[in-house]
C-alpha cells in the first residue's frame, strides 16, 4: 500500500504523515527529513543536496529517485511525505512500484493558501536533533529554545525564512501543480482543506486511508 500526501510547504504533511503512519501502521517515508539527517550528519549523499536544500530548490530528480528507491519496498505499507514533487519523480515512482506489480493506492491533496503557507513556514521551529515540530506562537516547547521530546536545540529551518519560504512555494507552484493537475483526474486522488485545525484534517484523511484499506 502506497499513500502519497501531497500540499504545498506549510501545509501540514509533515505532522499528518507521522499521525497517520502510527495510527495506521504505515512506514513515513519523508524525503526533506531524510536530506537534512544526511545534511547533519555530512554524508556523501547530504553533501550532495545541502545546496538544494538550503536554498529552497529541488534536489535532482536522479539523487531524490535513486535515494528512495533503496528506501522503499513495493510490498510494504509506506506513507510518503515530499515525494514525488514533479511528474518525472511520479513516473521514477510509478516504474519502481510497476516491477512488482504495484500501483500507488491513494493520493492525498493538503491544499492551503500561499498566504497561510507562508504564515505557517515562518512560524514553525524544529528540533535539530530529533525533527519534533513545534509553532513558535501557538505551540512552542515548554522551556524556550528546547525540544520537549529530546532536551535537543529548537531552530527555525534554515528553509522557512521568509525570502526561502516564497521560493520554496513558487517551486512548489510550478513543478508540484501540474503533478496535482495529473493525478486529480485519477480515482485515487482526495483533497482536503488543511486550513482547517489538525484533527479535522487527519479526520478526513483517516477517512480516505480507511476506504482505501476496505477495499484492498
Ligand atoms: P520538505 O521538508 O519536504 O519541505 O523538503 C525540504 C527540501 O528538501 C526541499 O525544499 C528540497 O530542497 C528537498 N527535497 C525534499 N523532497 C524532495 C524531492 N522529492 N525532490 C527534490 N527535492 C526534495
Amino acid at each position: 500500500m502506497i499513500i502519497i500526501l501531497l500540499g504545498a510547504p506549510g501545509s501540514g504533511k509533515g505532522t499528518q504523515s507521522k499521525r497517520l503512519a502510527d495510527r495506521y501502521g504505515y512506514q513515513h517515508l519523508a524525503t526533506g527529513d531524510i536530506f537534512r539527517a544526511e545534511i547533519a550528519k555530512k554524508t556523501t549523499l547530504g553533501l550532495k543536496a545541502q545546496d538544494y536544500v538550503k536554498n529552497g530548490k529541488l534536489v535532482p530528480d536522479a539523487i531524490v529517485t535513486e535515494m528512495v528507491a533503496g528506501r522503499i519496498d513495493a510490498k510494504g505499507k509506506f506513507l510518503l511525505d515530499g515525494f514525488p514533487r514533479n511528474l518525472e519523480q511520479a513516473q521514477a515512482l510509478d516504474s519502481m512500484l510497476k516491477k512488482d506489480g504495484v500501483t500507488v493506492s491513494l493520493v492525498c491533496l493538503l491544499a492551503l493558501d500561499s498566504a497561510e503557507a507562508i504564515r505557517r513556514m515562518s512560524a514553525r521551529r524544529i528540533c535539530s536533533q530529533c525533527g519534533a515540530v513545534y509553532n513558535a506562537a501557538t505551540a512552542p516547547p515548554a522551556k524556550d529554545g528546547v525540544c520537549d521530546a529530546c532536551g535537543g536545540a529548537v531552530v527555525q529551518r534554515e528553509d522557512d525564512t521568509e525570502a526561502t519560504a516564497k521560493k520554496r512555494l513558487m517551486v512548489f507552484d510550478d513543478l508540484t501543480q501540474p503533478l496535482v493537475a495529473y493525478y486529480r483526474g485519477e480515482q485515487i486522488f482526495e483533497e482536503v482543506d488543511a486550513n482547517q485545525a489538525p484533527e479535522k484534517v487527519e479526520a478526513a484523511l483517516a477517512a480516505f486511508i480507511e476506504a482505501v484499506g476496505a477495499k484492498s
